[in-house]
């Protein structure tokens, strides 16, 4: 071996390594730990949760880059999480929306419901047939209210433009129930569900080879982990384009599905100022005045962080892979001239600012997984499938319906994590009949 960093000296004969501590990696290790199984946790990083991640820069006000919403509190894993570990949460009205006109006058309610209505008979065309009204420049306020509400359909939740997404695969499951936020940061969900895990932070995995008798996996710095199995989760950017290799190759069906699936991104802006100058009794807050879609959806959390004076802009696509790109300042330039479009003078000048730029993260390469046209979930099968019963995969854009999603995350770690022990009873079971 050419580094030992934190390894034990057995030679891996019934270890499991999984690679990646975000929800999937934690979801996995955890089962095979309570199960009394060695497991080592090999994470880039120096923190646990991935695309899970609270900042605590900011006194009073925790930010989470990445995931916000516990998507349906019915029968989702998250919920059992919450409750084991007490973590607050608080529902959130997402039917809470405000819509200002290109003055910055509220529309009234009626008129935004028949904005929601028309880009709804949109939207259900384009599941049936794929078909998109033609890219007109929809300049009257209603038009750009239905604009809006597709942007924020497509876009904003599934983090790439129609053309971009599959008209037949794009939908993601959620669970029923309230939609959920953790006012003191997501990772509140996540950080307990790691205690006692064997993880080794700054452990860059480089490269998994296997033969017939097992698996090593590499590290940046050296280091070299013999293991019977290894889940990887690491994110489908990392997968496509990072530098994770494996010896075998990958088998060609995987490599073409990791071909036909992509990455998707949703910017979040979180912007704080001297004080509260919008409404901050409404939660969604759809500016129709801008230039193209960007800048269009906000969310006060001013009532979320008590009183504090919080937004957060949500930018997906092309426009959020654009603003990723830019400085800062050059990002506080752009949303404070939104701002002093829509509220005149009584706009402030942001005093903070923190964006996600999950695009640029070399450990997610974008912020997650969607389905182009040409893909299906039976590529999210494929990425699953283990190869020679000991390399399991999971992550978000392992799970055929939920992906996108810390749940779907979660599940499909305790799926590798099972398949794991259910291939070592195999494996004991024919030994026993051998001997
Ligand atoms: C901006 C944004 C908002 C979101 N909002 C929501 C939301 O509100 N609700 C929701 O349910 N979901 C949301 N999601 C999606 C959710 O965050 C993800 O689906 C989920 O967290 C992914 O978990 P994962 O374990 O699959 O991947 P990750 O969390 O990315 O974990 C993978 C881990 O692997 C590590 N890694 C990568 N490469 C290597 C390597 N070579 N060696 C070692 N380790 C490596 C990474 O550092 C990471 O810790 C959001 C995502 C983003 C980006």
């Amino acid at each position: 071996m050419n580094g030992t960093d934190g390894i034990d000296g057995t030679d891996g004969t019934r270890r499991t390594v999984v690679v990646g501590a975000g929800a999937a990696g934690l979801g996995a290790a955890r089962l095979l730990a309570d199960a009394g199984r060695d497991v080592v946790v090999l994470e880039a990083r120096d923190r646990v949760g991935g695309r899970v991640h609270t900042d605590r820069t900011w006194e009073g006000v925790p930010v989470d880059l990445g995931a916000s919403w516990i998507h349906g509190v019915r029968g989702n894993p998250l919920t059992e999480l919450r409750d084991r570990f007490q973590v607050p949460t608080a529902v959130t009205d997402l039917d809470s929306l405000l819509v200002h006109d290109p003055s910055g006058t509220p529309v009234p309610g009626d008129e935004q419901a028949r904005m929601r209505a028309h880009a709804e008979e949109i939207i259900d065309r384009f599941d049936r047939d794929g078909s998109l009204p033609a890219a007109a420049r929809w300049t009257d306020t209603h038009r750009r209210g239905v604009r809006y509400f597709l942007w924020q359909h497509f876009e904003n939740e599934f983090g790439a433009g129609p053309r971009e997404l599959s008209h037949r695969w794009y939908s993601d499951a959620v669970f029923a129930g309230e939609q959920e936020i953790v006012p003191g940061g997501y990772d509140q969900l996540f950080r307990p569900l790691s205690a006692g895990l064997d993880i080794r932070f700054g452990q860059d995995v480089t490269h998994i080879s296997h033969d017939g008798t097992g698996v090593t996996v590499h590290t940046a710095r050296g280091t070299e982990l013999p293991c019977s199995d290894v889940i990887v989760t690491v994110p489908l950017g990392v997968l496509r384009g990072g530098g994770l290799s494996f010896s075998p190759d990958l088998p060609p069906a995987k490599r073409e599905a990791l071909d036909r699936l992509a990455m998707g991104t949703l910017s979040k802006t979180w912007l704080r100022f001297p004080r509260v100058f919008w409404d901050d009794a409404v939660l969604t807050h759809a500016y129709l005045g801008t230039e193209d879609d960007a800048w269009s959806e906000w969310y006060s959390f001013a009532r979320v962080h008590d009183g504090a004076p919080v937004l957060l802009s949500l930018n997906g696509g092309p426009a959020g892979r654009a603003i990723e790109a830019l400085s800062d300042r050059d990002i506080a330039g752009r949303a404070t001239a939104v701002l002093r479009r829509w509220f005149g003078d009584a706009a402030e000048t942001p005093v903070a600012l923190q964006n996600s730029r999950w695009t640029q993260d070399p450990y997610a390469l974008g912020s997650y997984s969607i389905t182009p046209p040409g893909a299906s979930p039976e590529d999210r099968d494929t990425l699953a499938a283990p190869i020679a019963g000991r390399i399991h995969f999971a992550g978000e854009a392992t799970h055929s319906t939920c992906h996108q999603t810390v749940h779907g995350a979660l599940l499909s770690g305790r799926r590798a994590a099972r398949a794991v022990m259910a291939g070592s009873r195999r494996a004991a079971g024919a030994a026993a009949v051998g001997s």
